[in-house]
Parts: C-alpha cells; sequence; structure tokens
C-alpha cells in the first residue's frame, strides 16, 4: 500500500430530516434507489481521510457496508450527522470504534431548534453524543455553524463539548450548489468574529496542540467572513475531492456551479482522476476566487502548508502568551466601521 495522501468526501444522500436555515438541500432529496450504490464506492481510491456526509447519512439503511468499503481505503472515517438516530449511530460505533462522529449541534436548545428546524433535535443530538462518551467512543465531537442568531452560543457549547472531552468543530455560512443557497450571510460580522476571538482565547489557553490548530482555523474563518484572500492556496481537485449521491466526482462543495470531473459509474476512479474533463476542471478551480473557508477544503491545506499554521501557533501560543486579539486583523476596524 503506497502512502496515502487523498481527502475525500462522500456525500451519501441528499434526504435530510433537518430544515437548516442555512441549507435547502432537503428540498431536493435523493431516491434512494438512485444513490451511489456500493459497487461504486468500491471504486473510490486509497484515501487519507473521507469524510461521510450528506443530507443525512444515517437515512441510508447501508450506511454499515459503506463504512466497511470505505473502512478498507482510508486511514481515518469522520461521518457528519444530525444525531437523530440515535440507535443507529451506537451500533455502527460499537461495530466500527474508530470510527469518529460529528454531530451539528447549532447551539443551546432553543437556538438549535430554531436553526436546524428539527423537532426534538437539541435532545436526540445531544443524546446520542452522551450515550457516546458514556460508551467511550473515542472519536465524538459537536459540529457547529456560526451565523448571527447562534454567536452567542460559541463559547458556551465549546465549554459543554469541552467538560464532556469532546471535539468541537466550526464552520460559518457559505453559498454554493451544494447548499443550493446564495442568500446566506452575515450582518453583524464584528459580532461573530469577536465569538470566535473569545473562542479562541479559551482554545490557546488549554494544553491540546489539536486545539490550537483550531484556533488557527478559526482565524481563518474570521478572516473568510470579512470577505478576504483565503490564509492558505486551496487545492481541491488535486489533492481533495467530493463524489455526490449521483456518483459525480466534484473538485468541493464550495463552487456556485457544480463543476463535474467525471462519473464514477462509467469509468474507473483513474479513468476519471486522469480524464481530460478532470483536467479541464482541475485549470479552472486554480483560477477559483471564491476564498471559502470550509473544513473540507482547509483541512488538506492545513496540512500540506504546515508550517504557515504552525508558525501562527507558536506566535499566539508562546510569543503572544495565549492572546488572540481582533485588532490584529488590520481588516478588523470595529463594530462602527464596517463596509
Ligand atoms: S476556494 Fe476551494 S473549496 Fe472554495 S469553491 Fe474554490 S476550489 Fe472550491
Amino acid at each position: 500500500m503506497g502512502r496515502r495522501t487523498l481527502y475525500g468526501t462522500v456525500i451519501v444522500t441528499y434526504r435530510c430530516n433537518a430544515r437548516c436555515n442555512m441549507c435547502n438541500v432537503y428540498q431536493y432529496p435523493t431516491n434512494p434507489k438512485e444513490e451511489i450504490p456500493l459497487e461504486v464506492i468500491r471504486k473510490l481510491p486509497e484515501m487519507a481521510f473521507t469524510n461521510i456526509t450528506g443530507g443525512e447519512p444515517f437515512l441510508r439503511q447501508d450506511i454499515e457496508e459503506i463504512v466497511e468499503i470505505l473502512s478498507q481505503r482510508t486511514n481515518r472515517i469522520v461521518i457528519s450527522t444530525n444525531g437523530y438516530y440515535t440507535d443507529k449511530i451506537i451500533a455502527l460505533c460499537e461495530k466500527y470504534p474508530k470510527v469518529g462522529i460529528r454531530i451539528s449541534i447549532e447551539g443551546l436548545q432553543e437556538t438549535n431548534d430554531a436553526i436546524r428546524r428539527i423537532p426534538d433535535g437539541f435532545a436526540r443530538g445531544y443524546g446520542t453524543l452522551k450515550k457516546l462518551v458514556e460508551m467511550g467512543h473515542p472519536d465524538v465531537g459537536f459540529g457547529m455553524t456560526v451565523q448571527d442568531l447562534n454567536a452567542d452560543d460559541l463559547v458556551p457549547l465549546y465549554k459543554i463539548s469541552d467538560e464532556m472531552g469532546m471535539e468541537f468543530a466550526t464552520a460559518t455560512l457559505h453559498n454554493s450548489f451544494y447548499f443550493h443557497k446564495d442568500d446566506n450571510r452575515i450582518d453583524d460580522r464584528y459580532h461573530v468574529a469577536e465569538n470566535f476571538a473569545k473562542l479562541n482565547n479559551e482554545l490557546l489557553a488549554s494544553k491540546s496542540p489539536k486545539k490550537w490548530f483550531r484556533a488557527y482555523f478559526n482565524h481563518g474563518l474570521i478572516n473568510y467572513i470579512y470577505g478576504n484572500k483565503r490564509l492558505l492556496p486551496c487545492d481541491m481537485s488535486r489533492n481533495a475531492f467530493f463524489i455526490d449521491p449521483f456518483c459525480d466526482v466534484v473538485p468541493c462543495n464550495g463552487t456556485c456551479h457544480k463543476e463535474i470531473m467525471g462519473n464514477l459509474r462509467d469509468m474507473s476512479w483513474d479513468e476519471l482522476w486522469h480524464s481530460e474533463q478532470a483536467k479541464r476542471v482541475r485549470a479552472e478551480i486554480r483560477h477559483c476566487g471564491r476564498n471559502c473557508w470550509m473544513i473540507g477544503s482547509a483541512s488538506p491545506a492545513m496540512h500540506r502548508y504546515i508550517w504557515v499554521p504552525a508558525w501562527w501557533v507558536i506566535r499566539h501560543k508562546f510569543l503572544k502568551g495565549g492572546r488572540y486579539d481582533l485588532s490584529e486583523n488590520r481588516f478588523i476596524t470595529g463594530p462602527d466601521k464596517q463596509e
């Protein structure tokens, strides 16, 4: 087995039982009979990391078989879920104890349920997380997409996750073909940025190097919210890809239109990855100016250009005494001076 370097995201379904305000995927559900089948998942290449996502991945009846196939060709799997289907999630984690689970929770109960619009969503998601922690599942955490409505819950939610010994993954609003959205926006950027800054101070004060690097990722989110150039180059379509329920391989989930590199039903992985079509998409994406900052594209970049976040961590953790201050970002001039 050669060195695994690719980052893959497998969107197993566009069906979803939630109705999140920042994502319209639920309005365009896939037909279960037409969703990426196991024989196509078997064609995927060796990967360093695979994210299984949706829609809601646990709506797939064959999610265990999907995990079984992928666990043979990837070093690490993380499933993003809303945590509603507790029994299915627990059963899968009992069978695959190394699989990571990230449950999207958008704030404390009231805020979460207002954003995700899933009956009893917070109680179900939080209950699943608690059970996973109680059974000693090693890789479990929250995922939160920060927006105006929930920015105040960011640090309180982090503290809950920290007390439970869990990971805490952050994101912010994006627009793209994937979300079927073009009107997601943050109105009070400074307020949201301030909350990310508070979180960064908590993370930098911790003893966990992983959390220090998460602070850098959050710094990138603030930079994105202010409409700046990405902190790191984007190498999607070269060292990372997404595959959707229709078996279309696309560079990422951030473009406004779907840019298809090829359909994996029709050919082998090698044929697709080295095809003229894939090369054309790569050439276009090289000039992509969308500057997204989502974990799917930022994480491979942080690994590839590791010295950039590493130097940022050294500066903030050791030279600045663990302090992160918004005013160090020259583009942030305070709440009154936003465009
Ligand atoms: S910046 Fe990267 S992740 Fe975002 S749309 Fe462009 S290529 Fe995709």
